[in-house]
Order: structure tokens, then sequence, then C-alpha cells
């Protein structure tokens, strides 16, 4: 069977990654604090970090030979770690990954390279855009044989059995044959860093059009889903959402219409529509969803009907939160418009929106000696 999937430049609004699919599955009201509310984590457990810089740092080995510590230390420090003892946890474990990833490294030297975080859009005949990226992409000429290599940095394993149908895996594959249409054998592996053990199996190309079938099911669920049930099971204990799911708060309808709306619609009229209909909700965690939006939605019509609403919704707390991230990104002309709008319902912190115009004054004019007359002024 021919391949349905094509590669697509277009960026469209709404995107499926396995990273969502398998936060859908597990639980729908994670998938829901994670992507329709934007809600921030209670916390970040140091595991996380570990596998972002073990990605990294592979990459960067395999790139260029270097040594690679003053570069885990750099990575190091960019994460705000909870507890002190968790960088130096993350630091020797990274040390014995690395490790065990040489060895295994040194028994694929006849290999070429043919990727590395290697990023994919797939695009499906029914319009669904899924996007990814690849661990390691490998040919081994000898057999003629292409390989897709999956770094996996936790202790839970895929059983052997499973990992031919594994819907990651699978999409993975479905991506480099539409990229490389002329491969004709093709591997895939997870390699468990821990211990090196190392879960292959032959994918079948011809059966790789079935899992746009899947992606297909998969996104009706998403998209028709309205209600974002929890659900419950071992992973709850290592949930980042855990405190507020236990508050076991029933999202509001109307709301969760125009939350979906905000995240998923691909037209930005719907989109500032949405923001605009947020702005009288009744729910105050809306505010996240707009936060957001403010910051990331590539219209300015969207991003200046959330700033509106912001300034009817968000309080003190949302205002710090906006001044303190704000204060190192560009600033959007609604970006200010929000704080403006948000000072006014707190009049006592216009100070802080202040500083946001001078610092972007001093980025575009190199001049900090209104910053600097600031740090004398009193607070309002
Ligand atoms: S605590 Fe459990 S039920 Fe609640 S959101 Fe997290 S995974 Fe879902």
């Amino acid at each position: 069977m021919k391949a349905i999937l094509k590669t697509h430049n277009a960026r469209p609004h709404y995107y499926l990654s396995h990273e969502r699919v398998f936060n859908f599955e597990r639980c729908p009201r994670r998938y829901y604090y994670s992507y329709v509310l934007f809600a921030p984590p209670d916390f970040t457990p140091y595991y996380l970090y570990l596998g972002k810089i073990i990605h990294k740092i592979l990459a960067y080995i395999e790139c260029t030979g270097e040594p690679f510590k003053p570069f885990l230390l750099d990575l190091l420090f960019q994460f705000e770690f909870q507890e002190e003892d968790e960088i130096k946890k993350v630091y020797d474990l990274s040390l014995s990954l690395i490790s065990n990833w040489r060895r295994w490294r040194s028994e694929r030297d006849e290999e070429e390279i043919k990727g590395l975080e290697r990023p994919f859009q797939i695009l499906t005949n029914n319009g669904t855009l899924f996007k990814g990226r690849i661990d390691r992409v490998s040919y081994q000429p000898e057999n003629q044989l292409w390989v897709i290599s999956d770094y996996k940095t936790g202790s839970s394993k895929i059983p052997r059995k499973d990992i031919a149908n594994n819907l990651q895996l699978n999409l993975y594959a479905f991506a480099l044959s539409n990229q490389e249409p002329n491969i004709a054998n093709l591997r895939v592996e997870l390699i468990y860093l821990r211990d090196n053990d190392v879960r292959g199996a032959d994918i079948h190309l011809p059966n790789l059009a079935e899992v746009e079938a899947r992606i297909e099911s998969e996104k009706e669920e998403i998209i028709k889903g309205t209600e974002y049930p929890p659900r419950s099971g071992w992973y709850c204990k290592i949930c980042r959402f855990k405190t507020r799911c236990s508050l076991n708060e029933t999202p509001d309808k109307d709301s969760i219409f125009s939350l979906k709306s905000l995240a998923e619609d691909d037209s930005s009229d719907k989109r500032a529509a949405a923001a605009f209909a947020l702005g009288n909700s009744r729910m105050k965690l809306v505010t996240w969803a707009l936060v957001h939006a403010l910051r990331t939605d590539e219209s300015n019509k969207v991003r200046r009907e959330a700033a509106r609403a912001l300034g009817k919704l968000a309080d003190e707390w949302t205002l710090s939160f906006l001044v303190k991230t704000m204060a190192y990104e560009p600033l959007t002309e609604e970006g200010l418009l929000a704080l403006e709008l948000i000072a006014d319902r707190c009049s006592h912190r216009r100070r802080s929106v202040r500083t946001i115009k001078l610092r972007q004054e001093f980025s575009a004019t190199g001049n900090e000696s209104n910053i600097k007359e600031l740090d004398h002024e009193p607070e309002d």
C-alpha cells in the first residue's frame, strides 16, 4: 500500500504529537490541564530535566565529538530544580547514562548518521498535522538497513512483543519513510540507557499506512472531547497536576468550548472570538489559557483579545507572573496592553509596567539610565 502521509510546510494552529496523544490516552484531565488550560504544573520532577539534558548531550557528543562536561554543567544550571541535591543526582545519573551510551555507540561505528533530533511534520489526507522529532536516524550500508533509535532515560519499559506495534515508533517510521521514499528495510529500536537494554523490531513498510487511521481516530477523540474526565492510575502519584486535580473542580461547559477553540481552532477569527468570550468566563482558571495565547499566538488579533480579556479577569498574581516572564521576552503591543489593563485593576503595581517599558526602551536604544533611576523610585 502506498504511503499516504505527506510532508507539510504550513503551520496550522492545531497539531498532534506523540506526547499529546500519550497524555490524552493516559488521562484526559491531565491533557486538559496541559494543552487546553495551559495551567502551570505543581512541580517539575528531576527526571524530566534528566531526559531533556541527556537528549541534548548525546546529540552534542555525536555531532561535535568534543568533551561534554562543560556543556552538561551549562545545561544543568538552565533548569530550576526543586531540591538542591537533585542537581547532583542528575549530574551523576547523566554521567552513568552517557557512559552506557558510549558502550552502545561503540558497536555502531559502521553506521552512517542520517539525522539527530530529526524533526518531522506529517499531514494526513484528512488534514491532521502531526509533529515530532526522532532522536537518531542511521543507515547500515552492509545490510541496506535504516534504523530509528529512540533513547529512554527512565526505568519503565515497553515489553519486547509490543515494540513492532508501538504507536510512537510506527509514527516515526511512517514519517521517515515519507521523507526517504527509497527505504527498503527499516528497524526501530528503544535504547534503555539505564542498563543498555536495546529492544527493537523490523517494521514492514506496507503496513505503515495503518498509522494514519490511528492518528485520525486519536484526533477524533481529542477534538470531540469536552468532559476531560480524570482517569486515575499508578501514575497519579507522579502527576504534575495532582494538587489541582485533588480540588476536583468541574470545568464549566461554556468555558470549555471557548478554551478548546482558543487552543485548537485554525481560524484566527474564531480564536479571537473565543478569547473575547473567555473574558466573561466565571472560571478564574481561564486566565492561564489567555496568558498562553497572549504570549504565543501568531495572530495579533487573538493576542489583542486575550489582552482585553485579561484586563477584565486577571489579578495581581497574574500581573506579577506576566511581569516576570515578559521582562525578558520581546514585548508585543498586546503584551503591553495587557500589563496596562491589569495594572489599572491593581493600581499599586503600575511601577512594574513602567519597568517593562523601560527595559524595552533599553533594548532598542542601549540607554540604561532610566532603569537605574527607577531603582531609586519609591513603590506606588
Ligand atoms: S492526578 Fe491522576 S487523575 Fe488527576 S490529572 Fe493527574 S493523572 Fe489525571
